[in-house]
């Protein structure tokens, strides 16, 4: 039995019915997906959670367990450039994950004594992630004792215990560049300069491993996970809200919707949010320091005017503000929106037209904000006035983007709360040290036997490839296996 049909709850359940399991899936909205949401407004088909999908193979490796092949079922196409980095003097670069475009593009923008640096950084962090995939990233954790490997002191001497900016740093001396290497710190809810160098492992996905785009938009993922799964027998639940969880002594042997059904369930893989999850298991977590909550993000969407000549655009641009490190210290330690805002504009009807109305285009804002612990802000009331500034910031930095703007969705912090996420916040717990590996709440639950834990607010963590990663160790603890890959690392 698995409780949501998320991406870590689609990968575990692909897993387990791969390894002969009957499964059942009992998920609360009418479809797969999870976080990885959809809309449909106004004939524009949005994607209204992640829309940077990194690392195939591990997509790959889930379709694998089925006996079968990710192009049979959702055409992933590159995302070229991956990136668009835009910076306040005007300046851009564009991220290439192929390595000798990417070292002429810094050559172009920086200068050959930083394309030498940007080569020798690359390395760095291929080897940073060979490292920890199969050390960290792939593997269950019985105990911190179960980190003391010979992984674990080479990933020391590699610089992985450090901190990520002054790593980086060592490689790189433009501001910009530095930027475009660090950033994604954000995502693990730690400023780039306090934020463990083993991080960089997700600045290796995105710039080194690539950027895709399923065809379709984002949807077409779990959509498509969930039919592969169905036609290996995985039964699915849609519209079953799970209430309660029914327990013998230390196991789980059945689960109960507000529909009034009884499944009666052999293990049970629970992928809800950790709240959530402490409840129908009826424990309260032993911690000595409170979890802390990852930043949150306000997201809206726009549907403007297709503009006349954009032979040039870019389906993600990172338009980096004047301000950095006070961004960081704003977002995350005062509570405060951006100042000057950096946000990420995404643009999917360049991957795929049929997303938006002939003649239309479709723009996706995220800008990183408080959870809802640090910041108070009444973002019902802001939330009108907090758009147009976004659609402003985007319009002065890409004029020729943004005519004829309606406003089709926007999601606050205080949103993302009334949807049942935790602080307010839609990616789970920040990555600091103490929240970390076998730091992280684990995937098991002291006391209960056949009850696993998946997703964002257990090991490894949070994004796309963790969800899915997480489904896997999760399927490993309920069939006893290990199964290791090894990871497709890249370096040229
Ligand atoms: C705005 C946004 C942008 C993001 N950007 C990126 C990005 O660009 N790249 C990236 O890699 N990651 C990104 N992420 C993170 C990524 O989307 C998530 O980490 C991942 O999708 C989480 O998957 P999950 O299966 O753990 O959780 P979920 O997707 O939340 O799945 C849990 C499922 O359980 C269901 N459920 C919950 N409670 C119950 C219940 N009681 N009964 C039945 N069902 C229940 C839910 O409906 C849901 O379907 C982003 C997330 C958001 C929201």
């Amino acid at each position: 039995m698995v409780v949501g049909a998320g991406l870590a709850g689609l990968s575990a359940a692909m897993h387990l019915a791969g390894r002969g399991r009957q499964v059942t899936v009992v998920e609360r909205d009418p479809h797969p997906g999870g976080r990885m949401g959809r809309a449909d407004v106004n004939g524009y088909r949005l994607d209204t959670g992640p829309t940077v999908l990194t690392m195939p193979d591990i997509i790959d490796e889930t379709f694998a367990a089925l006996g079968e092949t990710t192009s049979d079922r959702v055409h992933l196409d590159p995302v070229l450039p991956a990136y668009r980095a835009s910076f306040a003097d005007g300046t851009s670069l564009d991220v290439h994950t192929d390595p000798g475009v990417m070292a002429a593009e810094i050559e172009r923008f920086a200068g050959p004594e930083e394309a030498a640096g940007y080569a020798r950084m690359r390395q760095w962090l291929s080897k940073l992630y060979e490292l920890e995939f199969n050390g960290f990233i792939n593997a269950n954790f019985d105990s911190p004792l179960s980190l003391l490997t010979p992984q674990l002191a080479r990933l020391a001497a590699i610089g992985g215990f450090r901190r990520w900016e002054p790593m980086v740093r060592r490689f790189l001396s433009d501001e910009r560049l530095l930027r475009v290497f660090t950033f994604q710190a954000l995502y693990v809810g730690v400023p780039p300069r306090r934020a463990l160098a083993a991080y960089a492992v997700i600045a290796y996905m995105d710039t080194v491993s690539g950027v895709y785009f399923p065809r379709g938009g984002m949807r077409a993922l779990p959509d498509a996970m969930a039919a592969a799964a169905a036609d290996a027998g995985v039964e699915f639940r849609y519209d079953a809200p799970v209430s309660a969880l029914e327990r013998s002594g230390s196991r789980v042997t059945a689960v109960r919707t507000v529909t009034g059904e009884r499944i009666p369930a052999d293990a049970v893989v629970l992928t809800t949010e950790l709240p959530d999850t402490y409840r129908l298991l009826g424990r309260t977590p032993r911690r000595m320091v409170p979890l802390r909550p990852a930043p949150s993000a306000v997201v809206a969407h726009f549907g403007t005017r297709a503009p006349a000549q954009d032979t040039d655009g870019s389906h993600h641009t990172i338009l980096f503000g004047d301000a950095w490190e006070r961004t960081f210290d704003e977002i995350i330690d005062q509570g405060r929106p951006m100042a000057d805002p950096s946000l990420l504009v995404t643009r999917p009807a360049l991957g795929d037209p049929s997303v938006a109305p002939p003649g239309r285009d479709l723009l996706y804002v995220l800008a990183p904000a408080p959870n809802t612990d640090v910041g108070h802000r009444d973002w019902d009331a802001d939330q009108d006035g907090y758009t147009s500034h976004m659609l402003d910031t985007v319009r002065e930095r890409m004029p020729h983007l943004g005519d004829d703007a309606e406003l089709l969705r926007v999601v606050t912090p205080r949103d993302w709360a009334r949807q049942g996420m935790a602080s307010g916040t839609p990616f789970a717990l920040s990555h600091t040290f103490a929240q970390t590996g076998p730091f992280r709440p684990a995937n098991t639950i002291r006391g209960i036997d056949n009850a696993v834990l998946a997703g964002s607010s257990t090991v490894p963590g949070v994004g796309i490839p963790t969800a899915i990663v997480s489904g896997r160790l999760a399927a490993d603890r309920v069939t006893g296996a290990g199964s290791r890959t090894q990871p497709r690392v890249v370096t040229q």
